[in-house]
């Protein structure tokens, strides 16, 4: 008589029946054997293994309070549509993202005031001279994008970002194995052990930007990262005398998307690096739940020069903290992919606790 009670079998996922009779657990599909003990607590685990909860309180950003925007101009683009605030004694004279001269000016609305900002540490002298080292004994370039006249229309922008901070309680299922081999006078053997291996336990991440305009490139400002968070400060608008700053047109809501990927990848990242010892190792169950989860706003500064030639677009852009650049150059198209590479969230993940459990070994 069997018992009907049915598990799946961890190393191959068929399905195996304890047979009350034998007592025993044998997969039909790979002959592995179980102990029962060992099979209930597996199943138990997937069980409670739970979904991903990825609930954000939305805080970003103030209200202006009344008369503080009275020194900030508010300007769009007729030609690409963008939008720059500047403030009173800085005249935005041309779009920052398409180079067309006409920018009109408008009232500032609907726009949030920001929590925080990363003045500008590299000037504008800094940010040519960056340029004009990386184009030097370049002499294939078109000299409309390496004479002096158009590296002087390199533009100071600060870009929207959107901040996430949240705790994550986390739980990584892993199947792994071990594969040990020996041989005797006439058979060579290989023997597979399955292990199914549990990771729980709490990260932290601090300040996961997100960039909050459509017209700045999420990859491209992803690898202008990262930021030192360290040095910003509260907004004042005085620190806009001399730059631009882009208009977010993309919520923090609509950015949490993103964010939550990013701390995703950086979770399981970080819990995989713990799963040592194994010749295989494939997750195969996670389960991320936030916890004070909160975004902020915040302006970080970059420096920008579009160029357009023979119909195509070219971009210079540079971190205005640490001088890090990334650009495309019209005749060298390998050069623009060298510094494409990504800087992935590992420098957001600022606290990674101790409190990794072996579970269940098999
Ligand atoms: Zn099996
Ligand atoms: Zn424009």
């Amino acid at each position: 008589m069997a018992d009907l009670q049915e598990y799946k079998c961890p190393c191959c996922g068929g399905a195996i029946e304890f047979n009350s009779t034998l007592q025993k657990l044998k997969c039909p599909f790979c002959d592995t054997e179980f102990e029962m003990d060992a099979l209930k607590s597996f199943d138990e685990d997937i069980k409670d293994e739970g979904s991903d909860d990825y609930t954000w309180q939305s805080q970003a950003g103030e209200e202006w309070q009344e008369g503080e925007t009275n020194g900030i101009n508010s300007y769009s683009c007729k030609s690409c549509g963008g939008e720059i605030i500047t403030d009173a004694t800085t005249a935005a004279t041309s779009c920052p993202y398409c180079g067309n001269p006409v920018v009109l000016k408008g009232q500032l609305s609907g726009v949030l005031k920001p929590d925080f900002v990363i003045p500008f540490k590299l000037n504008k002298e800094a940010a040519v001279e960056k340029m004009k080292n990386h184009l030097k004994g370049k002499k294939l370039l078109p000299k409309s994008f390496s004479s002096e006249q158009h590296i002087e229309e390199i533009k100071g922008i600060y870009v929207p970002y959107w901040l996430f901070d949240t705790d994550v309680d986390a739980k990584l299922r892993y199947k792994a194995t071990k594969v040990t081999r020996w041989d005797d006078s006439k058979f060579n053997y290989k023997r597979t052990d399955y292990f199914s291996v549990l990771r729980s336990g709490k990260i932290a991440f601090e300040k996961v930007p997100v960039d909050g305009s459509s017209k700045m490139d999420d990859t491209l400002m992803e690898s202008l990262e990262p930021f030192k968070f360290k040095e910003a400060t509260s907004f004042n608008a005085a620190y806009l005398a001399g730059y631009m700053a882009d208009k977010y047109d993309v919520t923090d809501v609509q950015s949490q998307e993103r964010a939550n990927e990013r701390v995703k990848v950086a979770t399981i990242n970080a819990f995989t690096r713990t799963v040592e010892g194994y010749d295989s190792v494939d997750i195969e169950g996670t389960s991320l739940k936030l916890k004070n989860a909160t975004a902020k706003y915040a302006l970080y500064p970059v420096w920008i020069l579009n160029t357009n030639w023979n119909g195509q677009k070219f971009v210079f852009a540079m971190n205005g903290q640490t001088g890090k650049f990334v650009g495309n150059l019209p005749c060298d198209k390998g050069l623009f992919w060298k510094y494409f590479f990504r800087t992935f969230a590992i420098d957001s993940v600022l606290a990674l606790a101790a409190q990794f459990v072996l579970h269940l070994v098999m």
